[in-house]
């Protein structure tokens, strides 16, 4: 496949420009083609010379998503399916809030962390996403917010990297990307609004701890010790939970945000209340919040979410230990939308 224009950065679309004989101003005139009017049609670039439009196109693509699907929940969640160039898919998600919008990314094409909670994991890892495919599910989100506003959808929206995919296995593309999110030349957000949230496999974490962004992080961890997180999350329960929880917070203390703890409700196996005491224990002096979700059901097997009084009891654990605990329901649970689910139904025979 051919470079994506959106997978470089300033500096080197200003060489590509340049290397073809043309002044560096056609850089910005591009970046404005690119993220300010954004078109993803070389024709539609209209000051760009028809001559460096098609150099240009002859060694980079300027497209790589199509829209397969849209489903619309009932509280307003919107959930695409996107197809890649090379005929893969991947999902992403706008999710509405009180005051602006948060669109969920994926990083990855499958994934390789083996969740046993998680519909992506079920096929395993395809591949990572270039950056140019994580930047144009920003667009394409955007593009369809133009067409049908939402309330604070005017402003920029939050970014959580919590669709298909383990973006700490992505590391070089996730960096790029959020290099171009942040970048005034190009989407100009905010760190405050993007967050990375991690399965936390130890390499992943300590590339990010040696980086230098400081964006959020939200460490999903499945298990009160060593035993539990590896039988439920199999890859990153290689690294001791300690371990993780030291990297996820001294991440934090350079970064500058607090971290979350995202921890999966899951009948019978993640919702004892031993489990909640040990967790308290582990989280106690440090500096998270805990998000308890509930479970949102896959189509192939029978776990399930706990009922309201088991969470809450899970939950009260963590509150009278001091430790900030919130219960996050799923959205679009009339959708299919708990992660890679829709991918899954339209690559399986009906
Ligand atoms: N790999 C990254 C991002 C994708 S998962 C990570 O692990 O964080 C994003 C979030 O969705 C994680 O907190 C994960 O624990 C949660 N999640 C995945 N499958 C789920 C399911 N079936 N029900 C509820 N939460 C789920």
């Amino acid at each position: 496949m051919k470079e994506l224009l959106h997978s470089l950065a300033p500096e080197d679309l200003e060489t590509l420009v340049t290397d073809r004989g043309q002044p560096a101003f056609r850089a910005r005139q591009l970046l404005d083609w690119l993220y300010r009017h954004p078109v993803l049609s070389w024709e539609a670039m209209a000051n760009i010379p028809g001559v460096l439009r098609a150099g240009l196109a002859e060694a980079c693509d300027l497209r790589a998503l199509k829209q397969v699907e849209r489903q619309v929940s009932g509280d307003g969640t919107r959930k695409f399916l996107f197809g890649l160039r090379d005929g893969h898919t991947i999902e992403s998600v706008i999710i509405p809030m009180a005051d602006h919008v948060t669109f969920c990314l994926s990083t990855q094409v499958g994934c390789r962390m083996a969740c046993r909670f998680c519909a992506t994991a079920r096929g395993g890892l395809v591949r990572g996403l270039v950056p140019g495919e994580i930047i144009q599910q920003v667009l394409l989100l955007r593009q369809d917010l133009d067409r049908e506003p939402l309330p604070g959808s005017d402003g920029h929206p939050n970014i959580v990297f919590m669709g298909m995919g383990e973006p700490l296995d992505n590391f070089p593309a996730l960096e790029s990307a959020i290099g171009i999110m942040l970048d005034a030349r190009c989407l100009g957000f905010s760190r405050r609004r993007i967050r990375i949230s991690t399965s936390g496999p130890g390499d992943g974490l300590r590339r990010l701890l040696a980086s230098d962004l400081a964006v959020g992080l939200t460490l999903s961890l499945g298990g009160s010790d060593d035993a539990e997180r590896k039988a439920v999350m199999p890859v990153p329960g290689r690294t001791p939970v300690t371990e993780v929880l030291d990297l996820a917070e001294r991440y934090g203390k350079r970064s500058g945000r607090k971290g979350t703890i995202a921890w999966v409700l899951i009948e019978g196996r993640t919702d004892h209340l031993n489990q909640a005491r040990r967790l308290a224990d582990l989280l106690r002096h440090r500096p998270f919040k805990v998000n308890l979700i509930p479970l949102n059901p896959l189509d192939d097997d029978d776990q399930t979410a706990p009922g309201p009084e088991r969470t809450l009891a899970f939950q009260r654990v963590l509150t009278d230990a001091g430790i900030g605990a919130f219960i996050r329901a799923s959205g679009g649970q009339d959708i299919t939308a708990a992660c890679g689910q829709l991918r899954r139904r339209r690559s399986r025979p009906a």
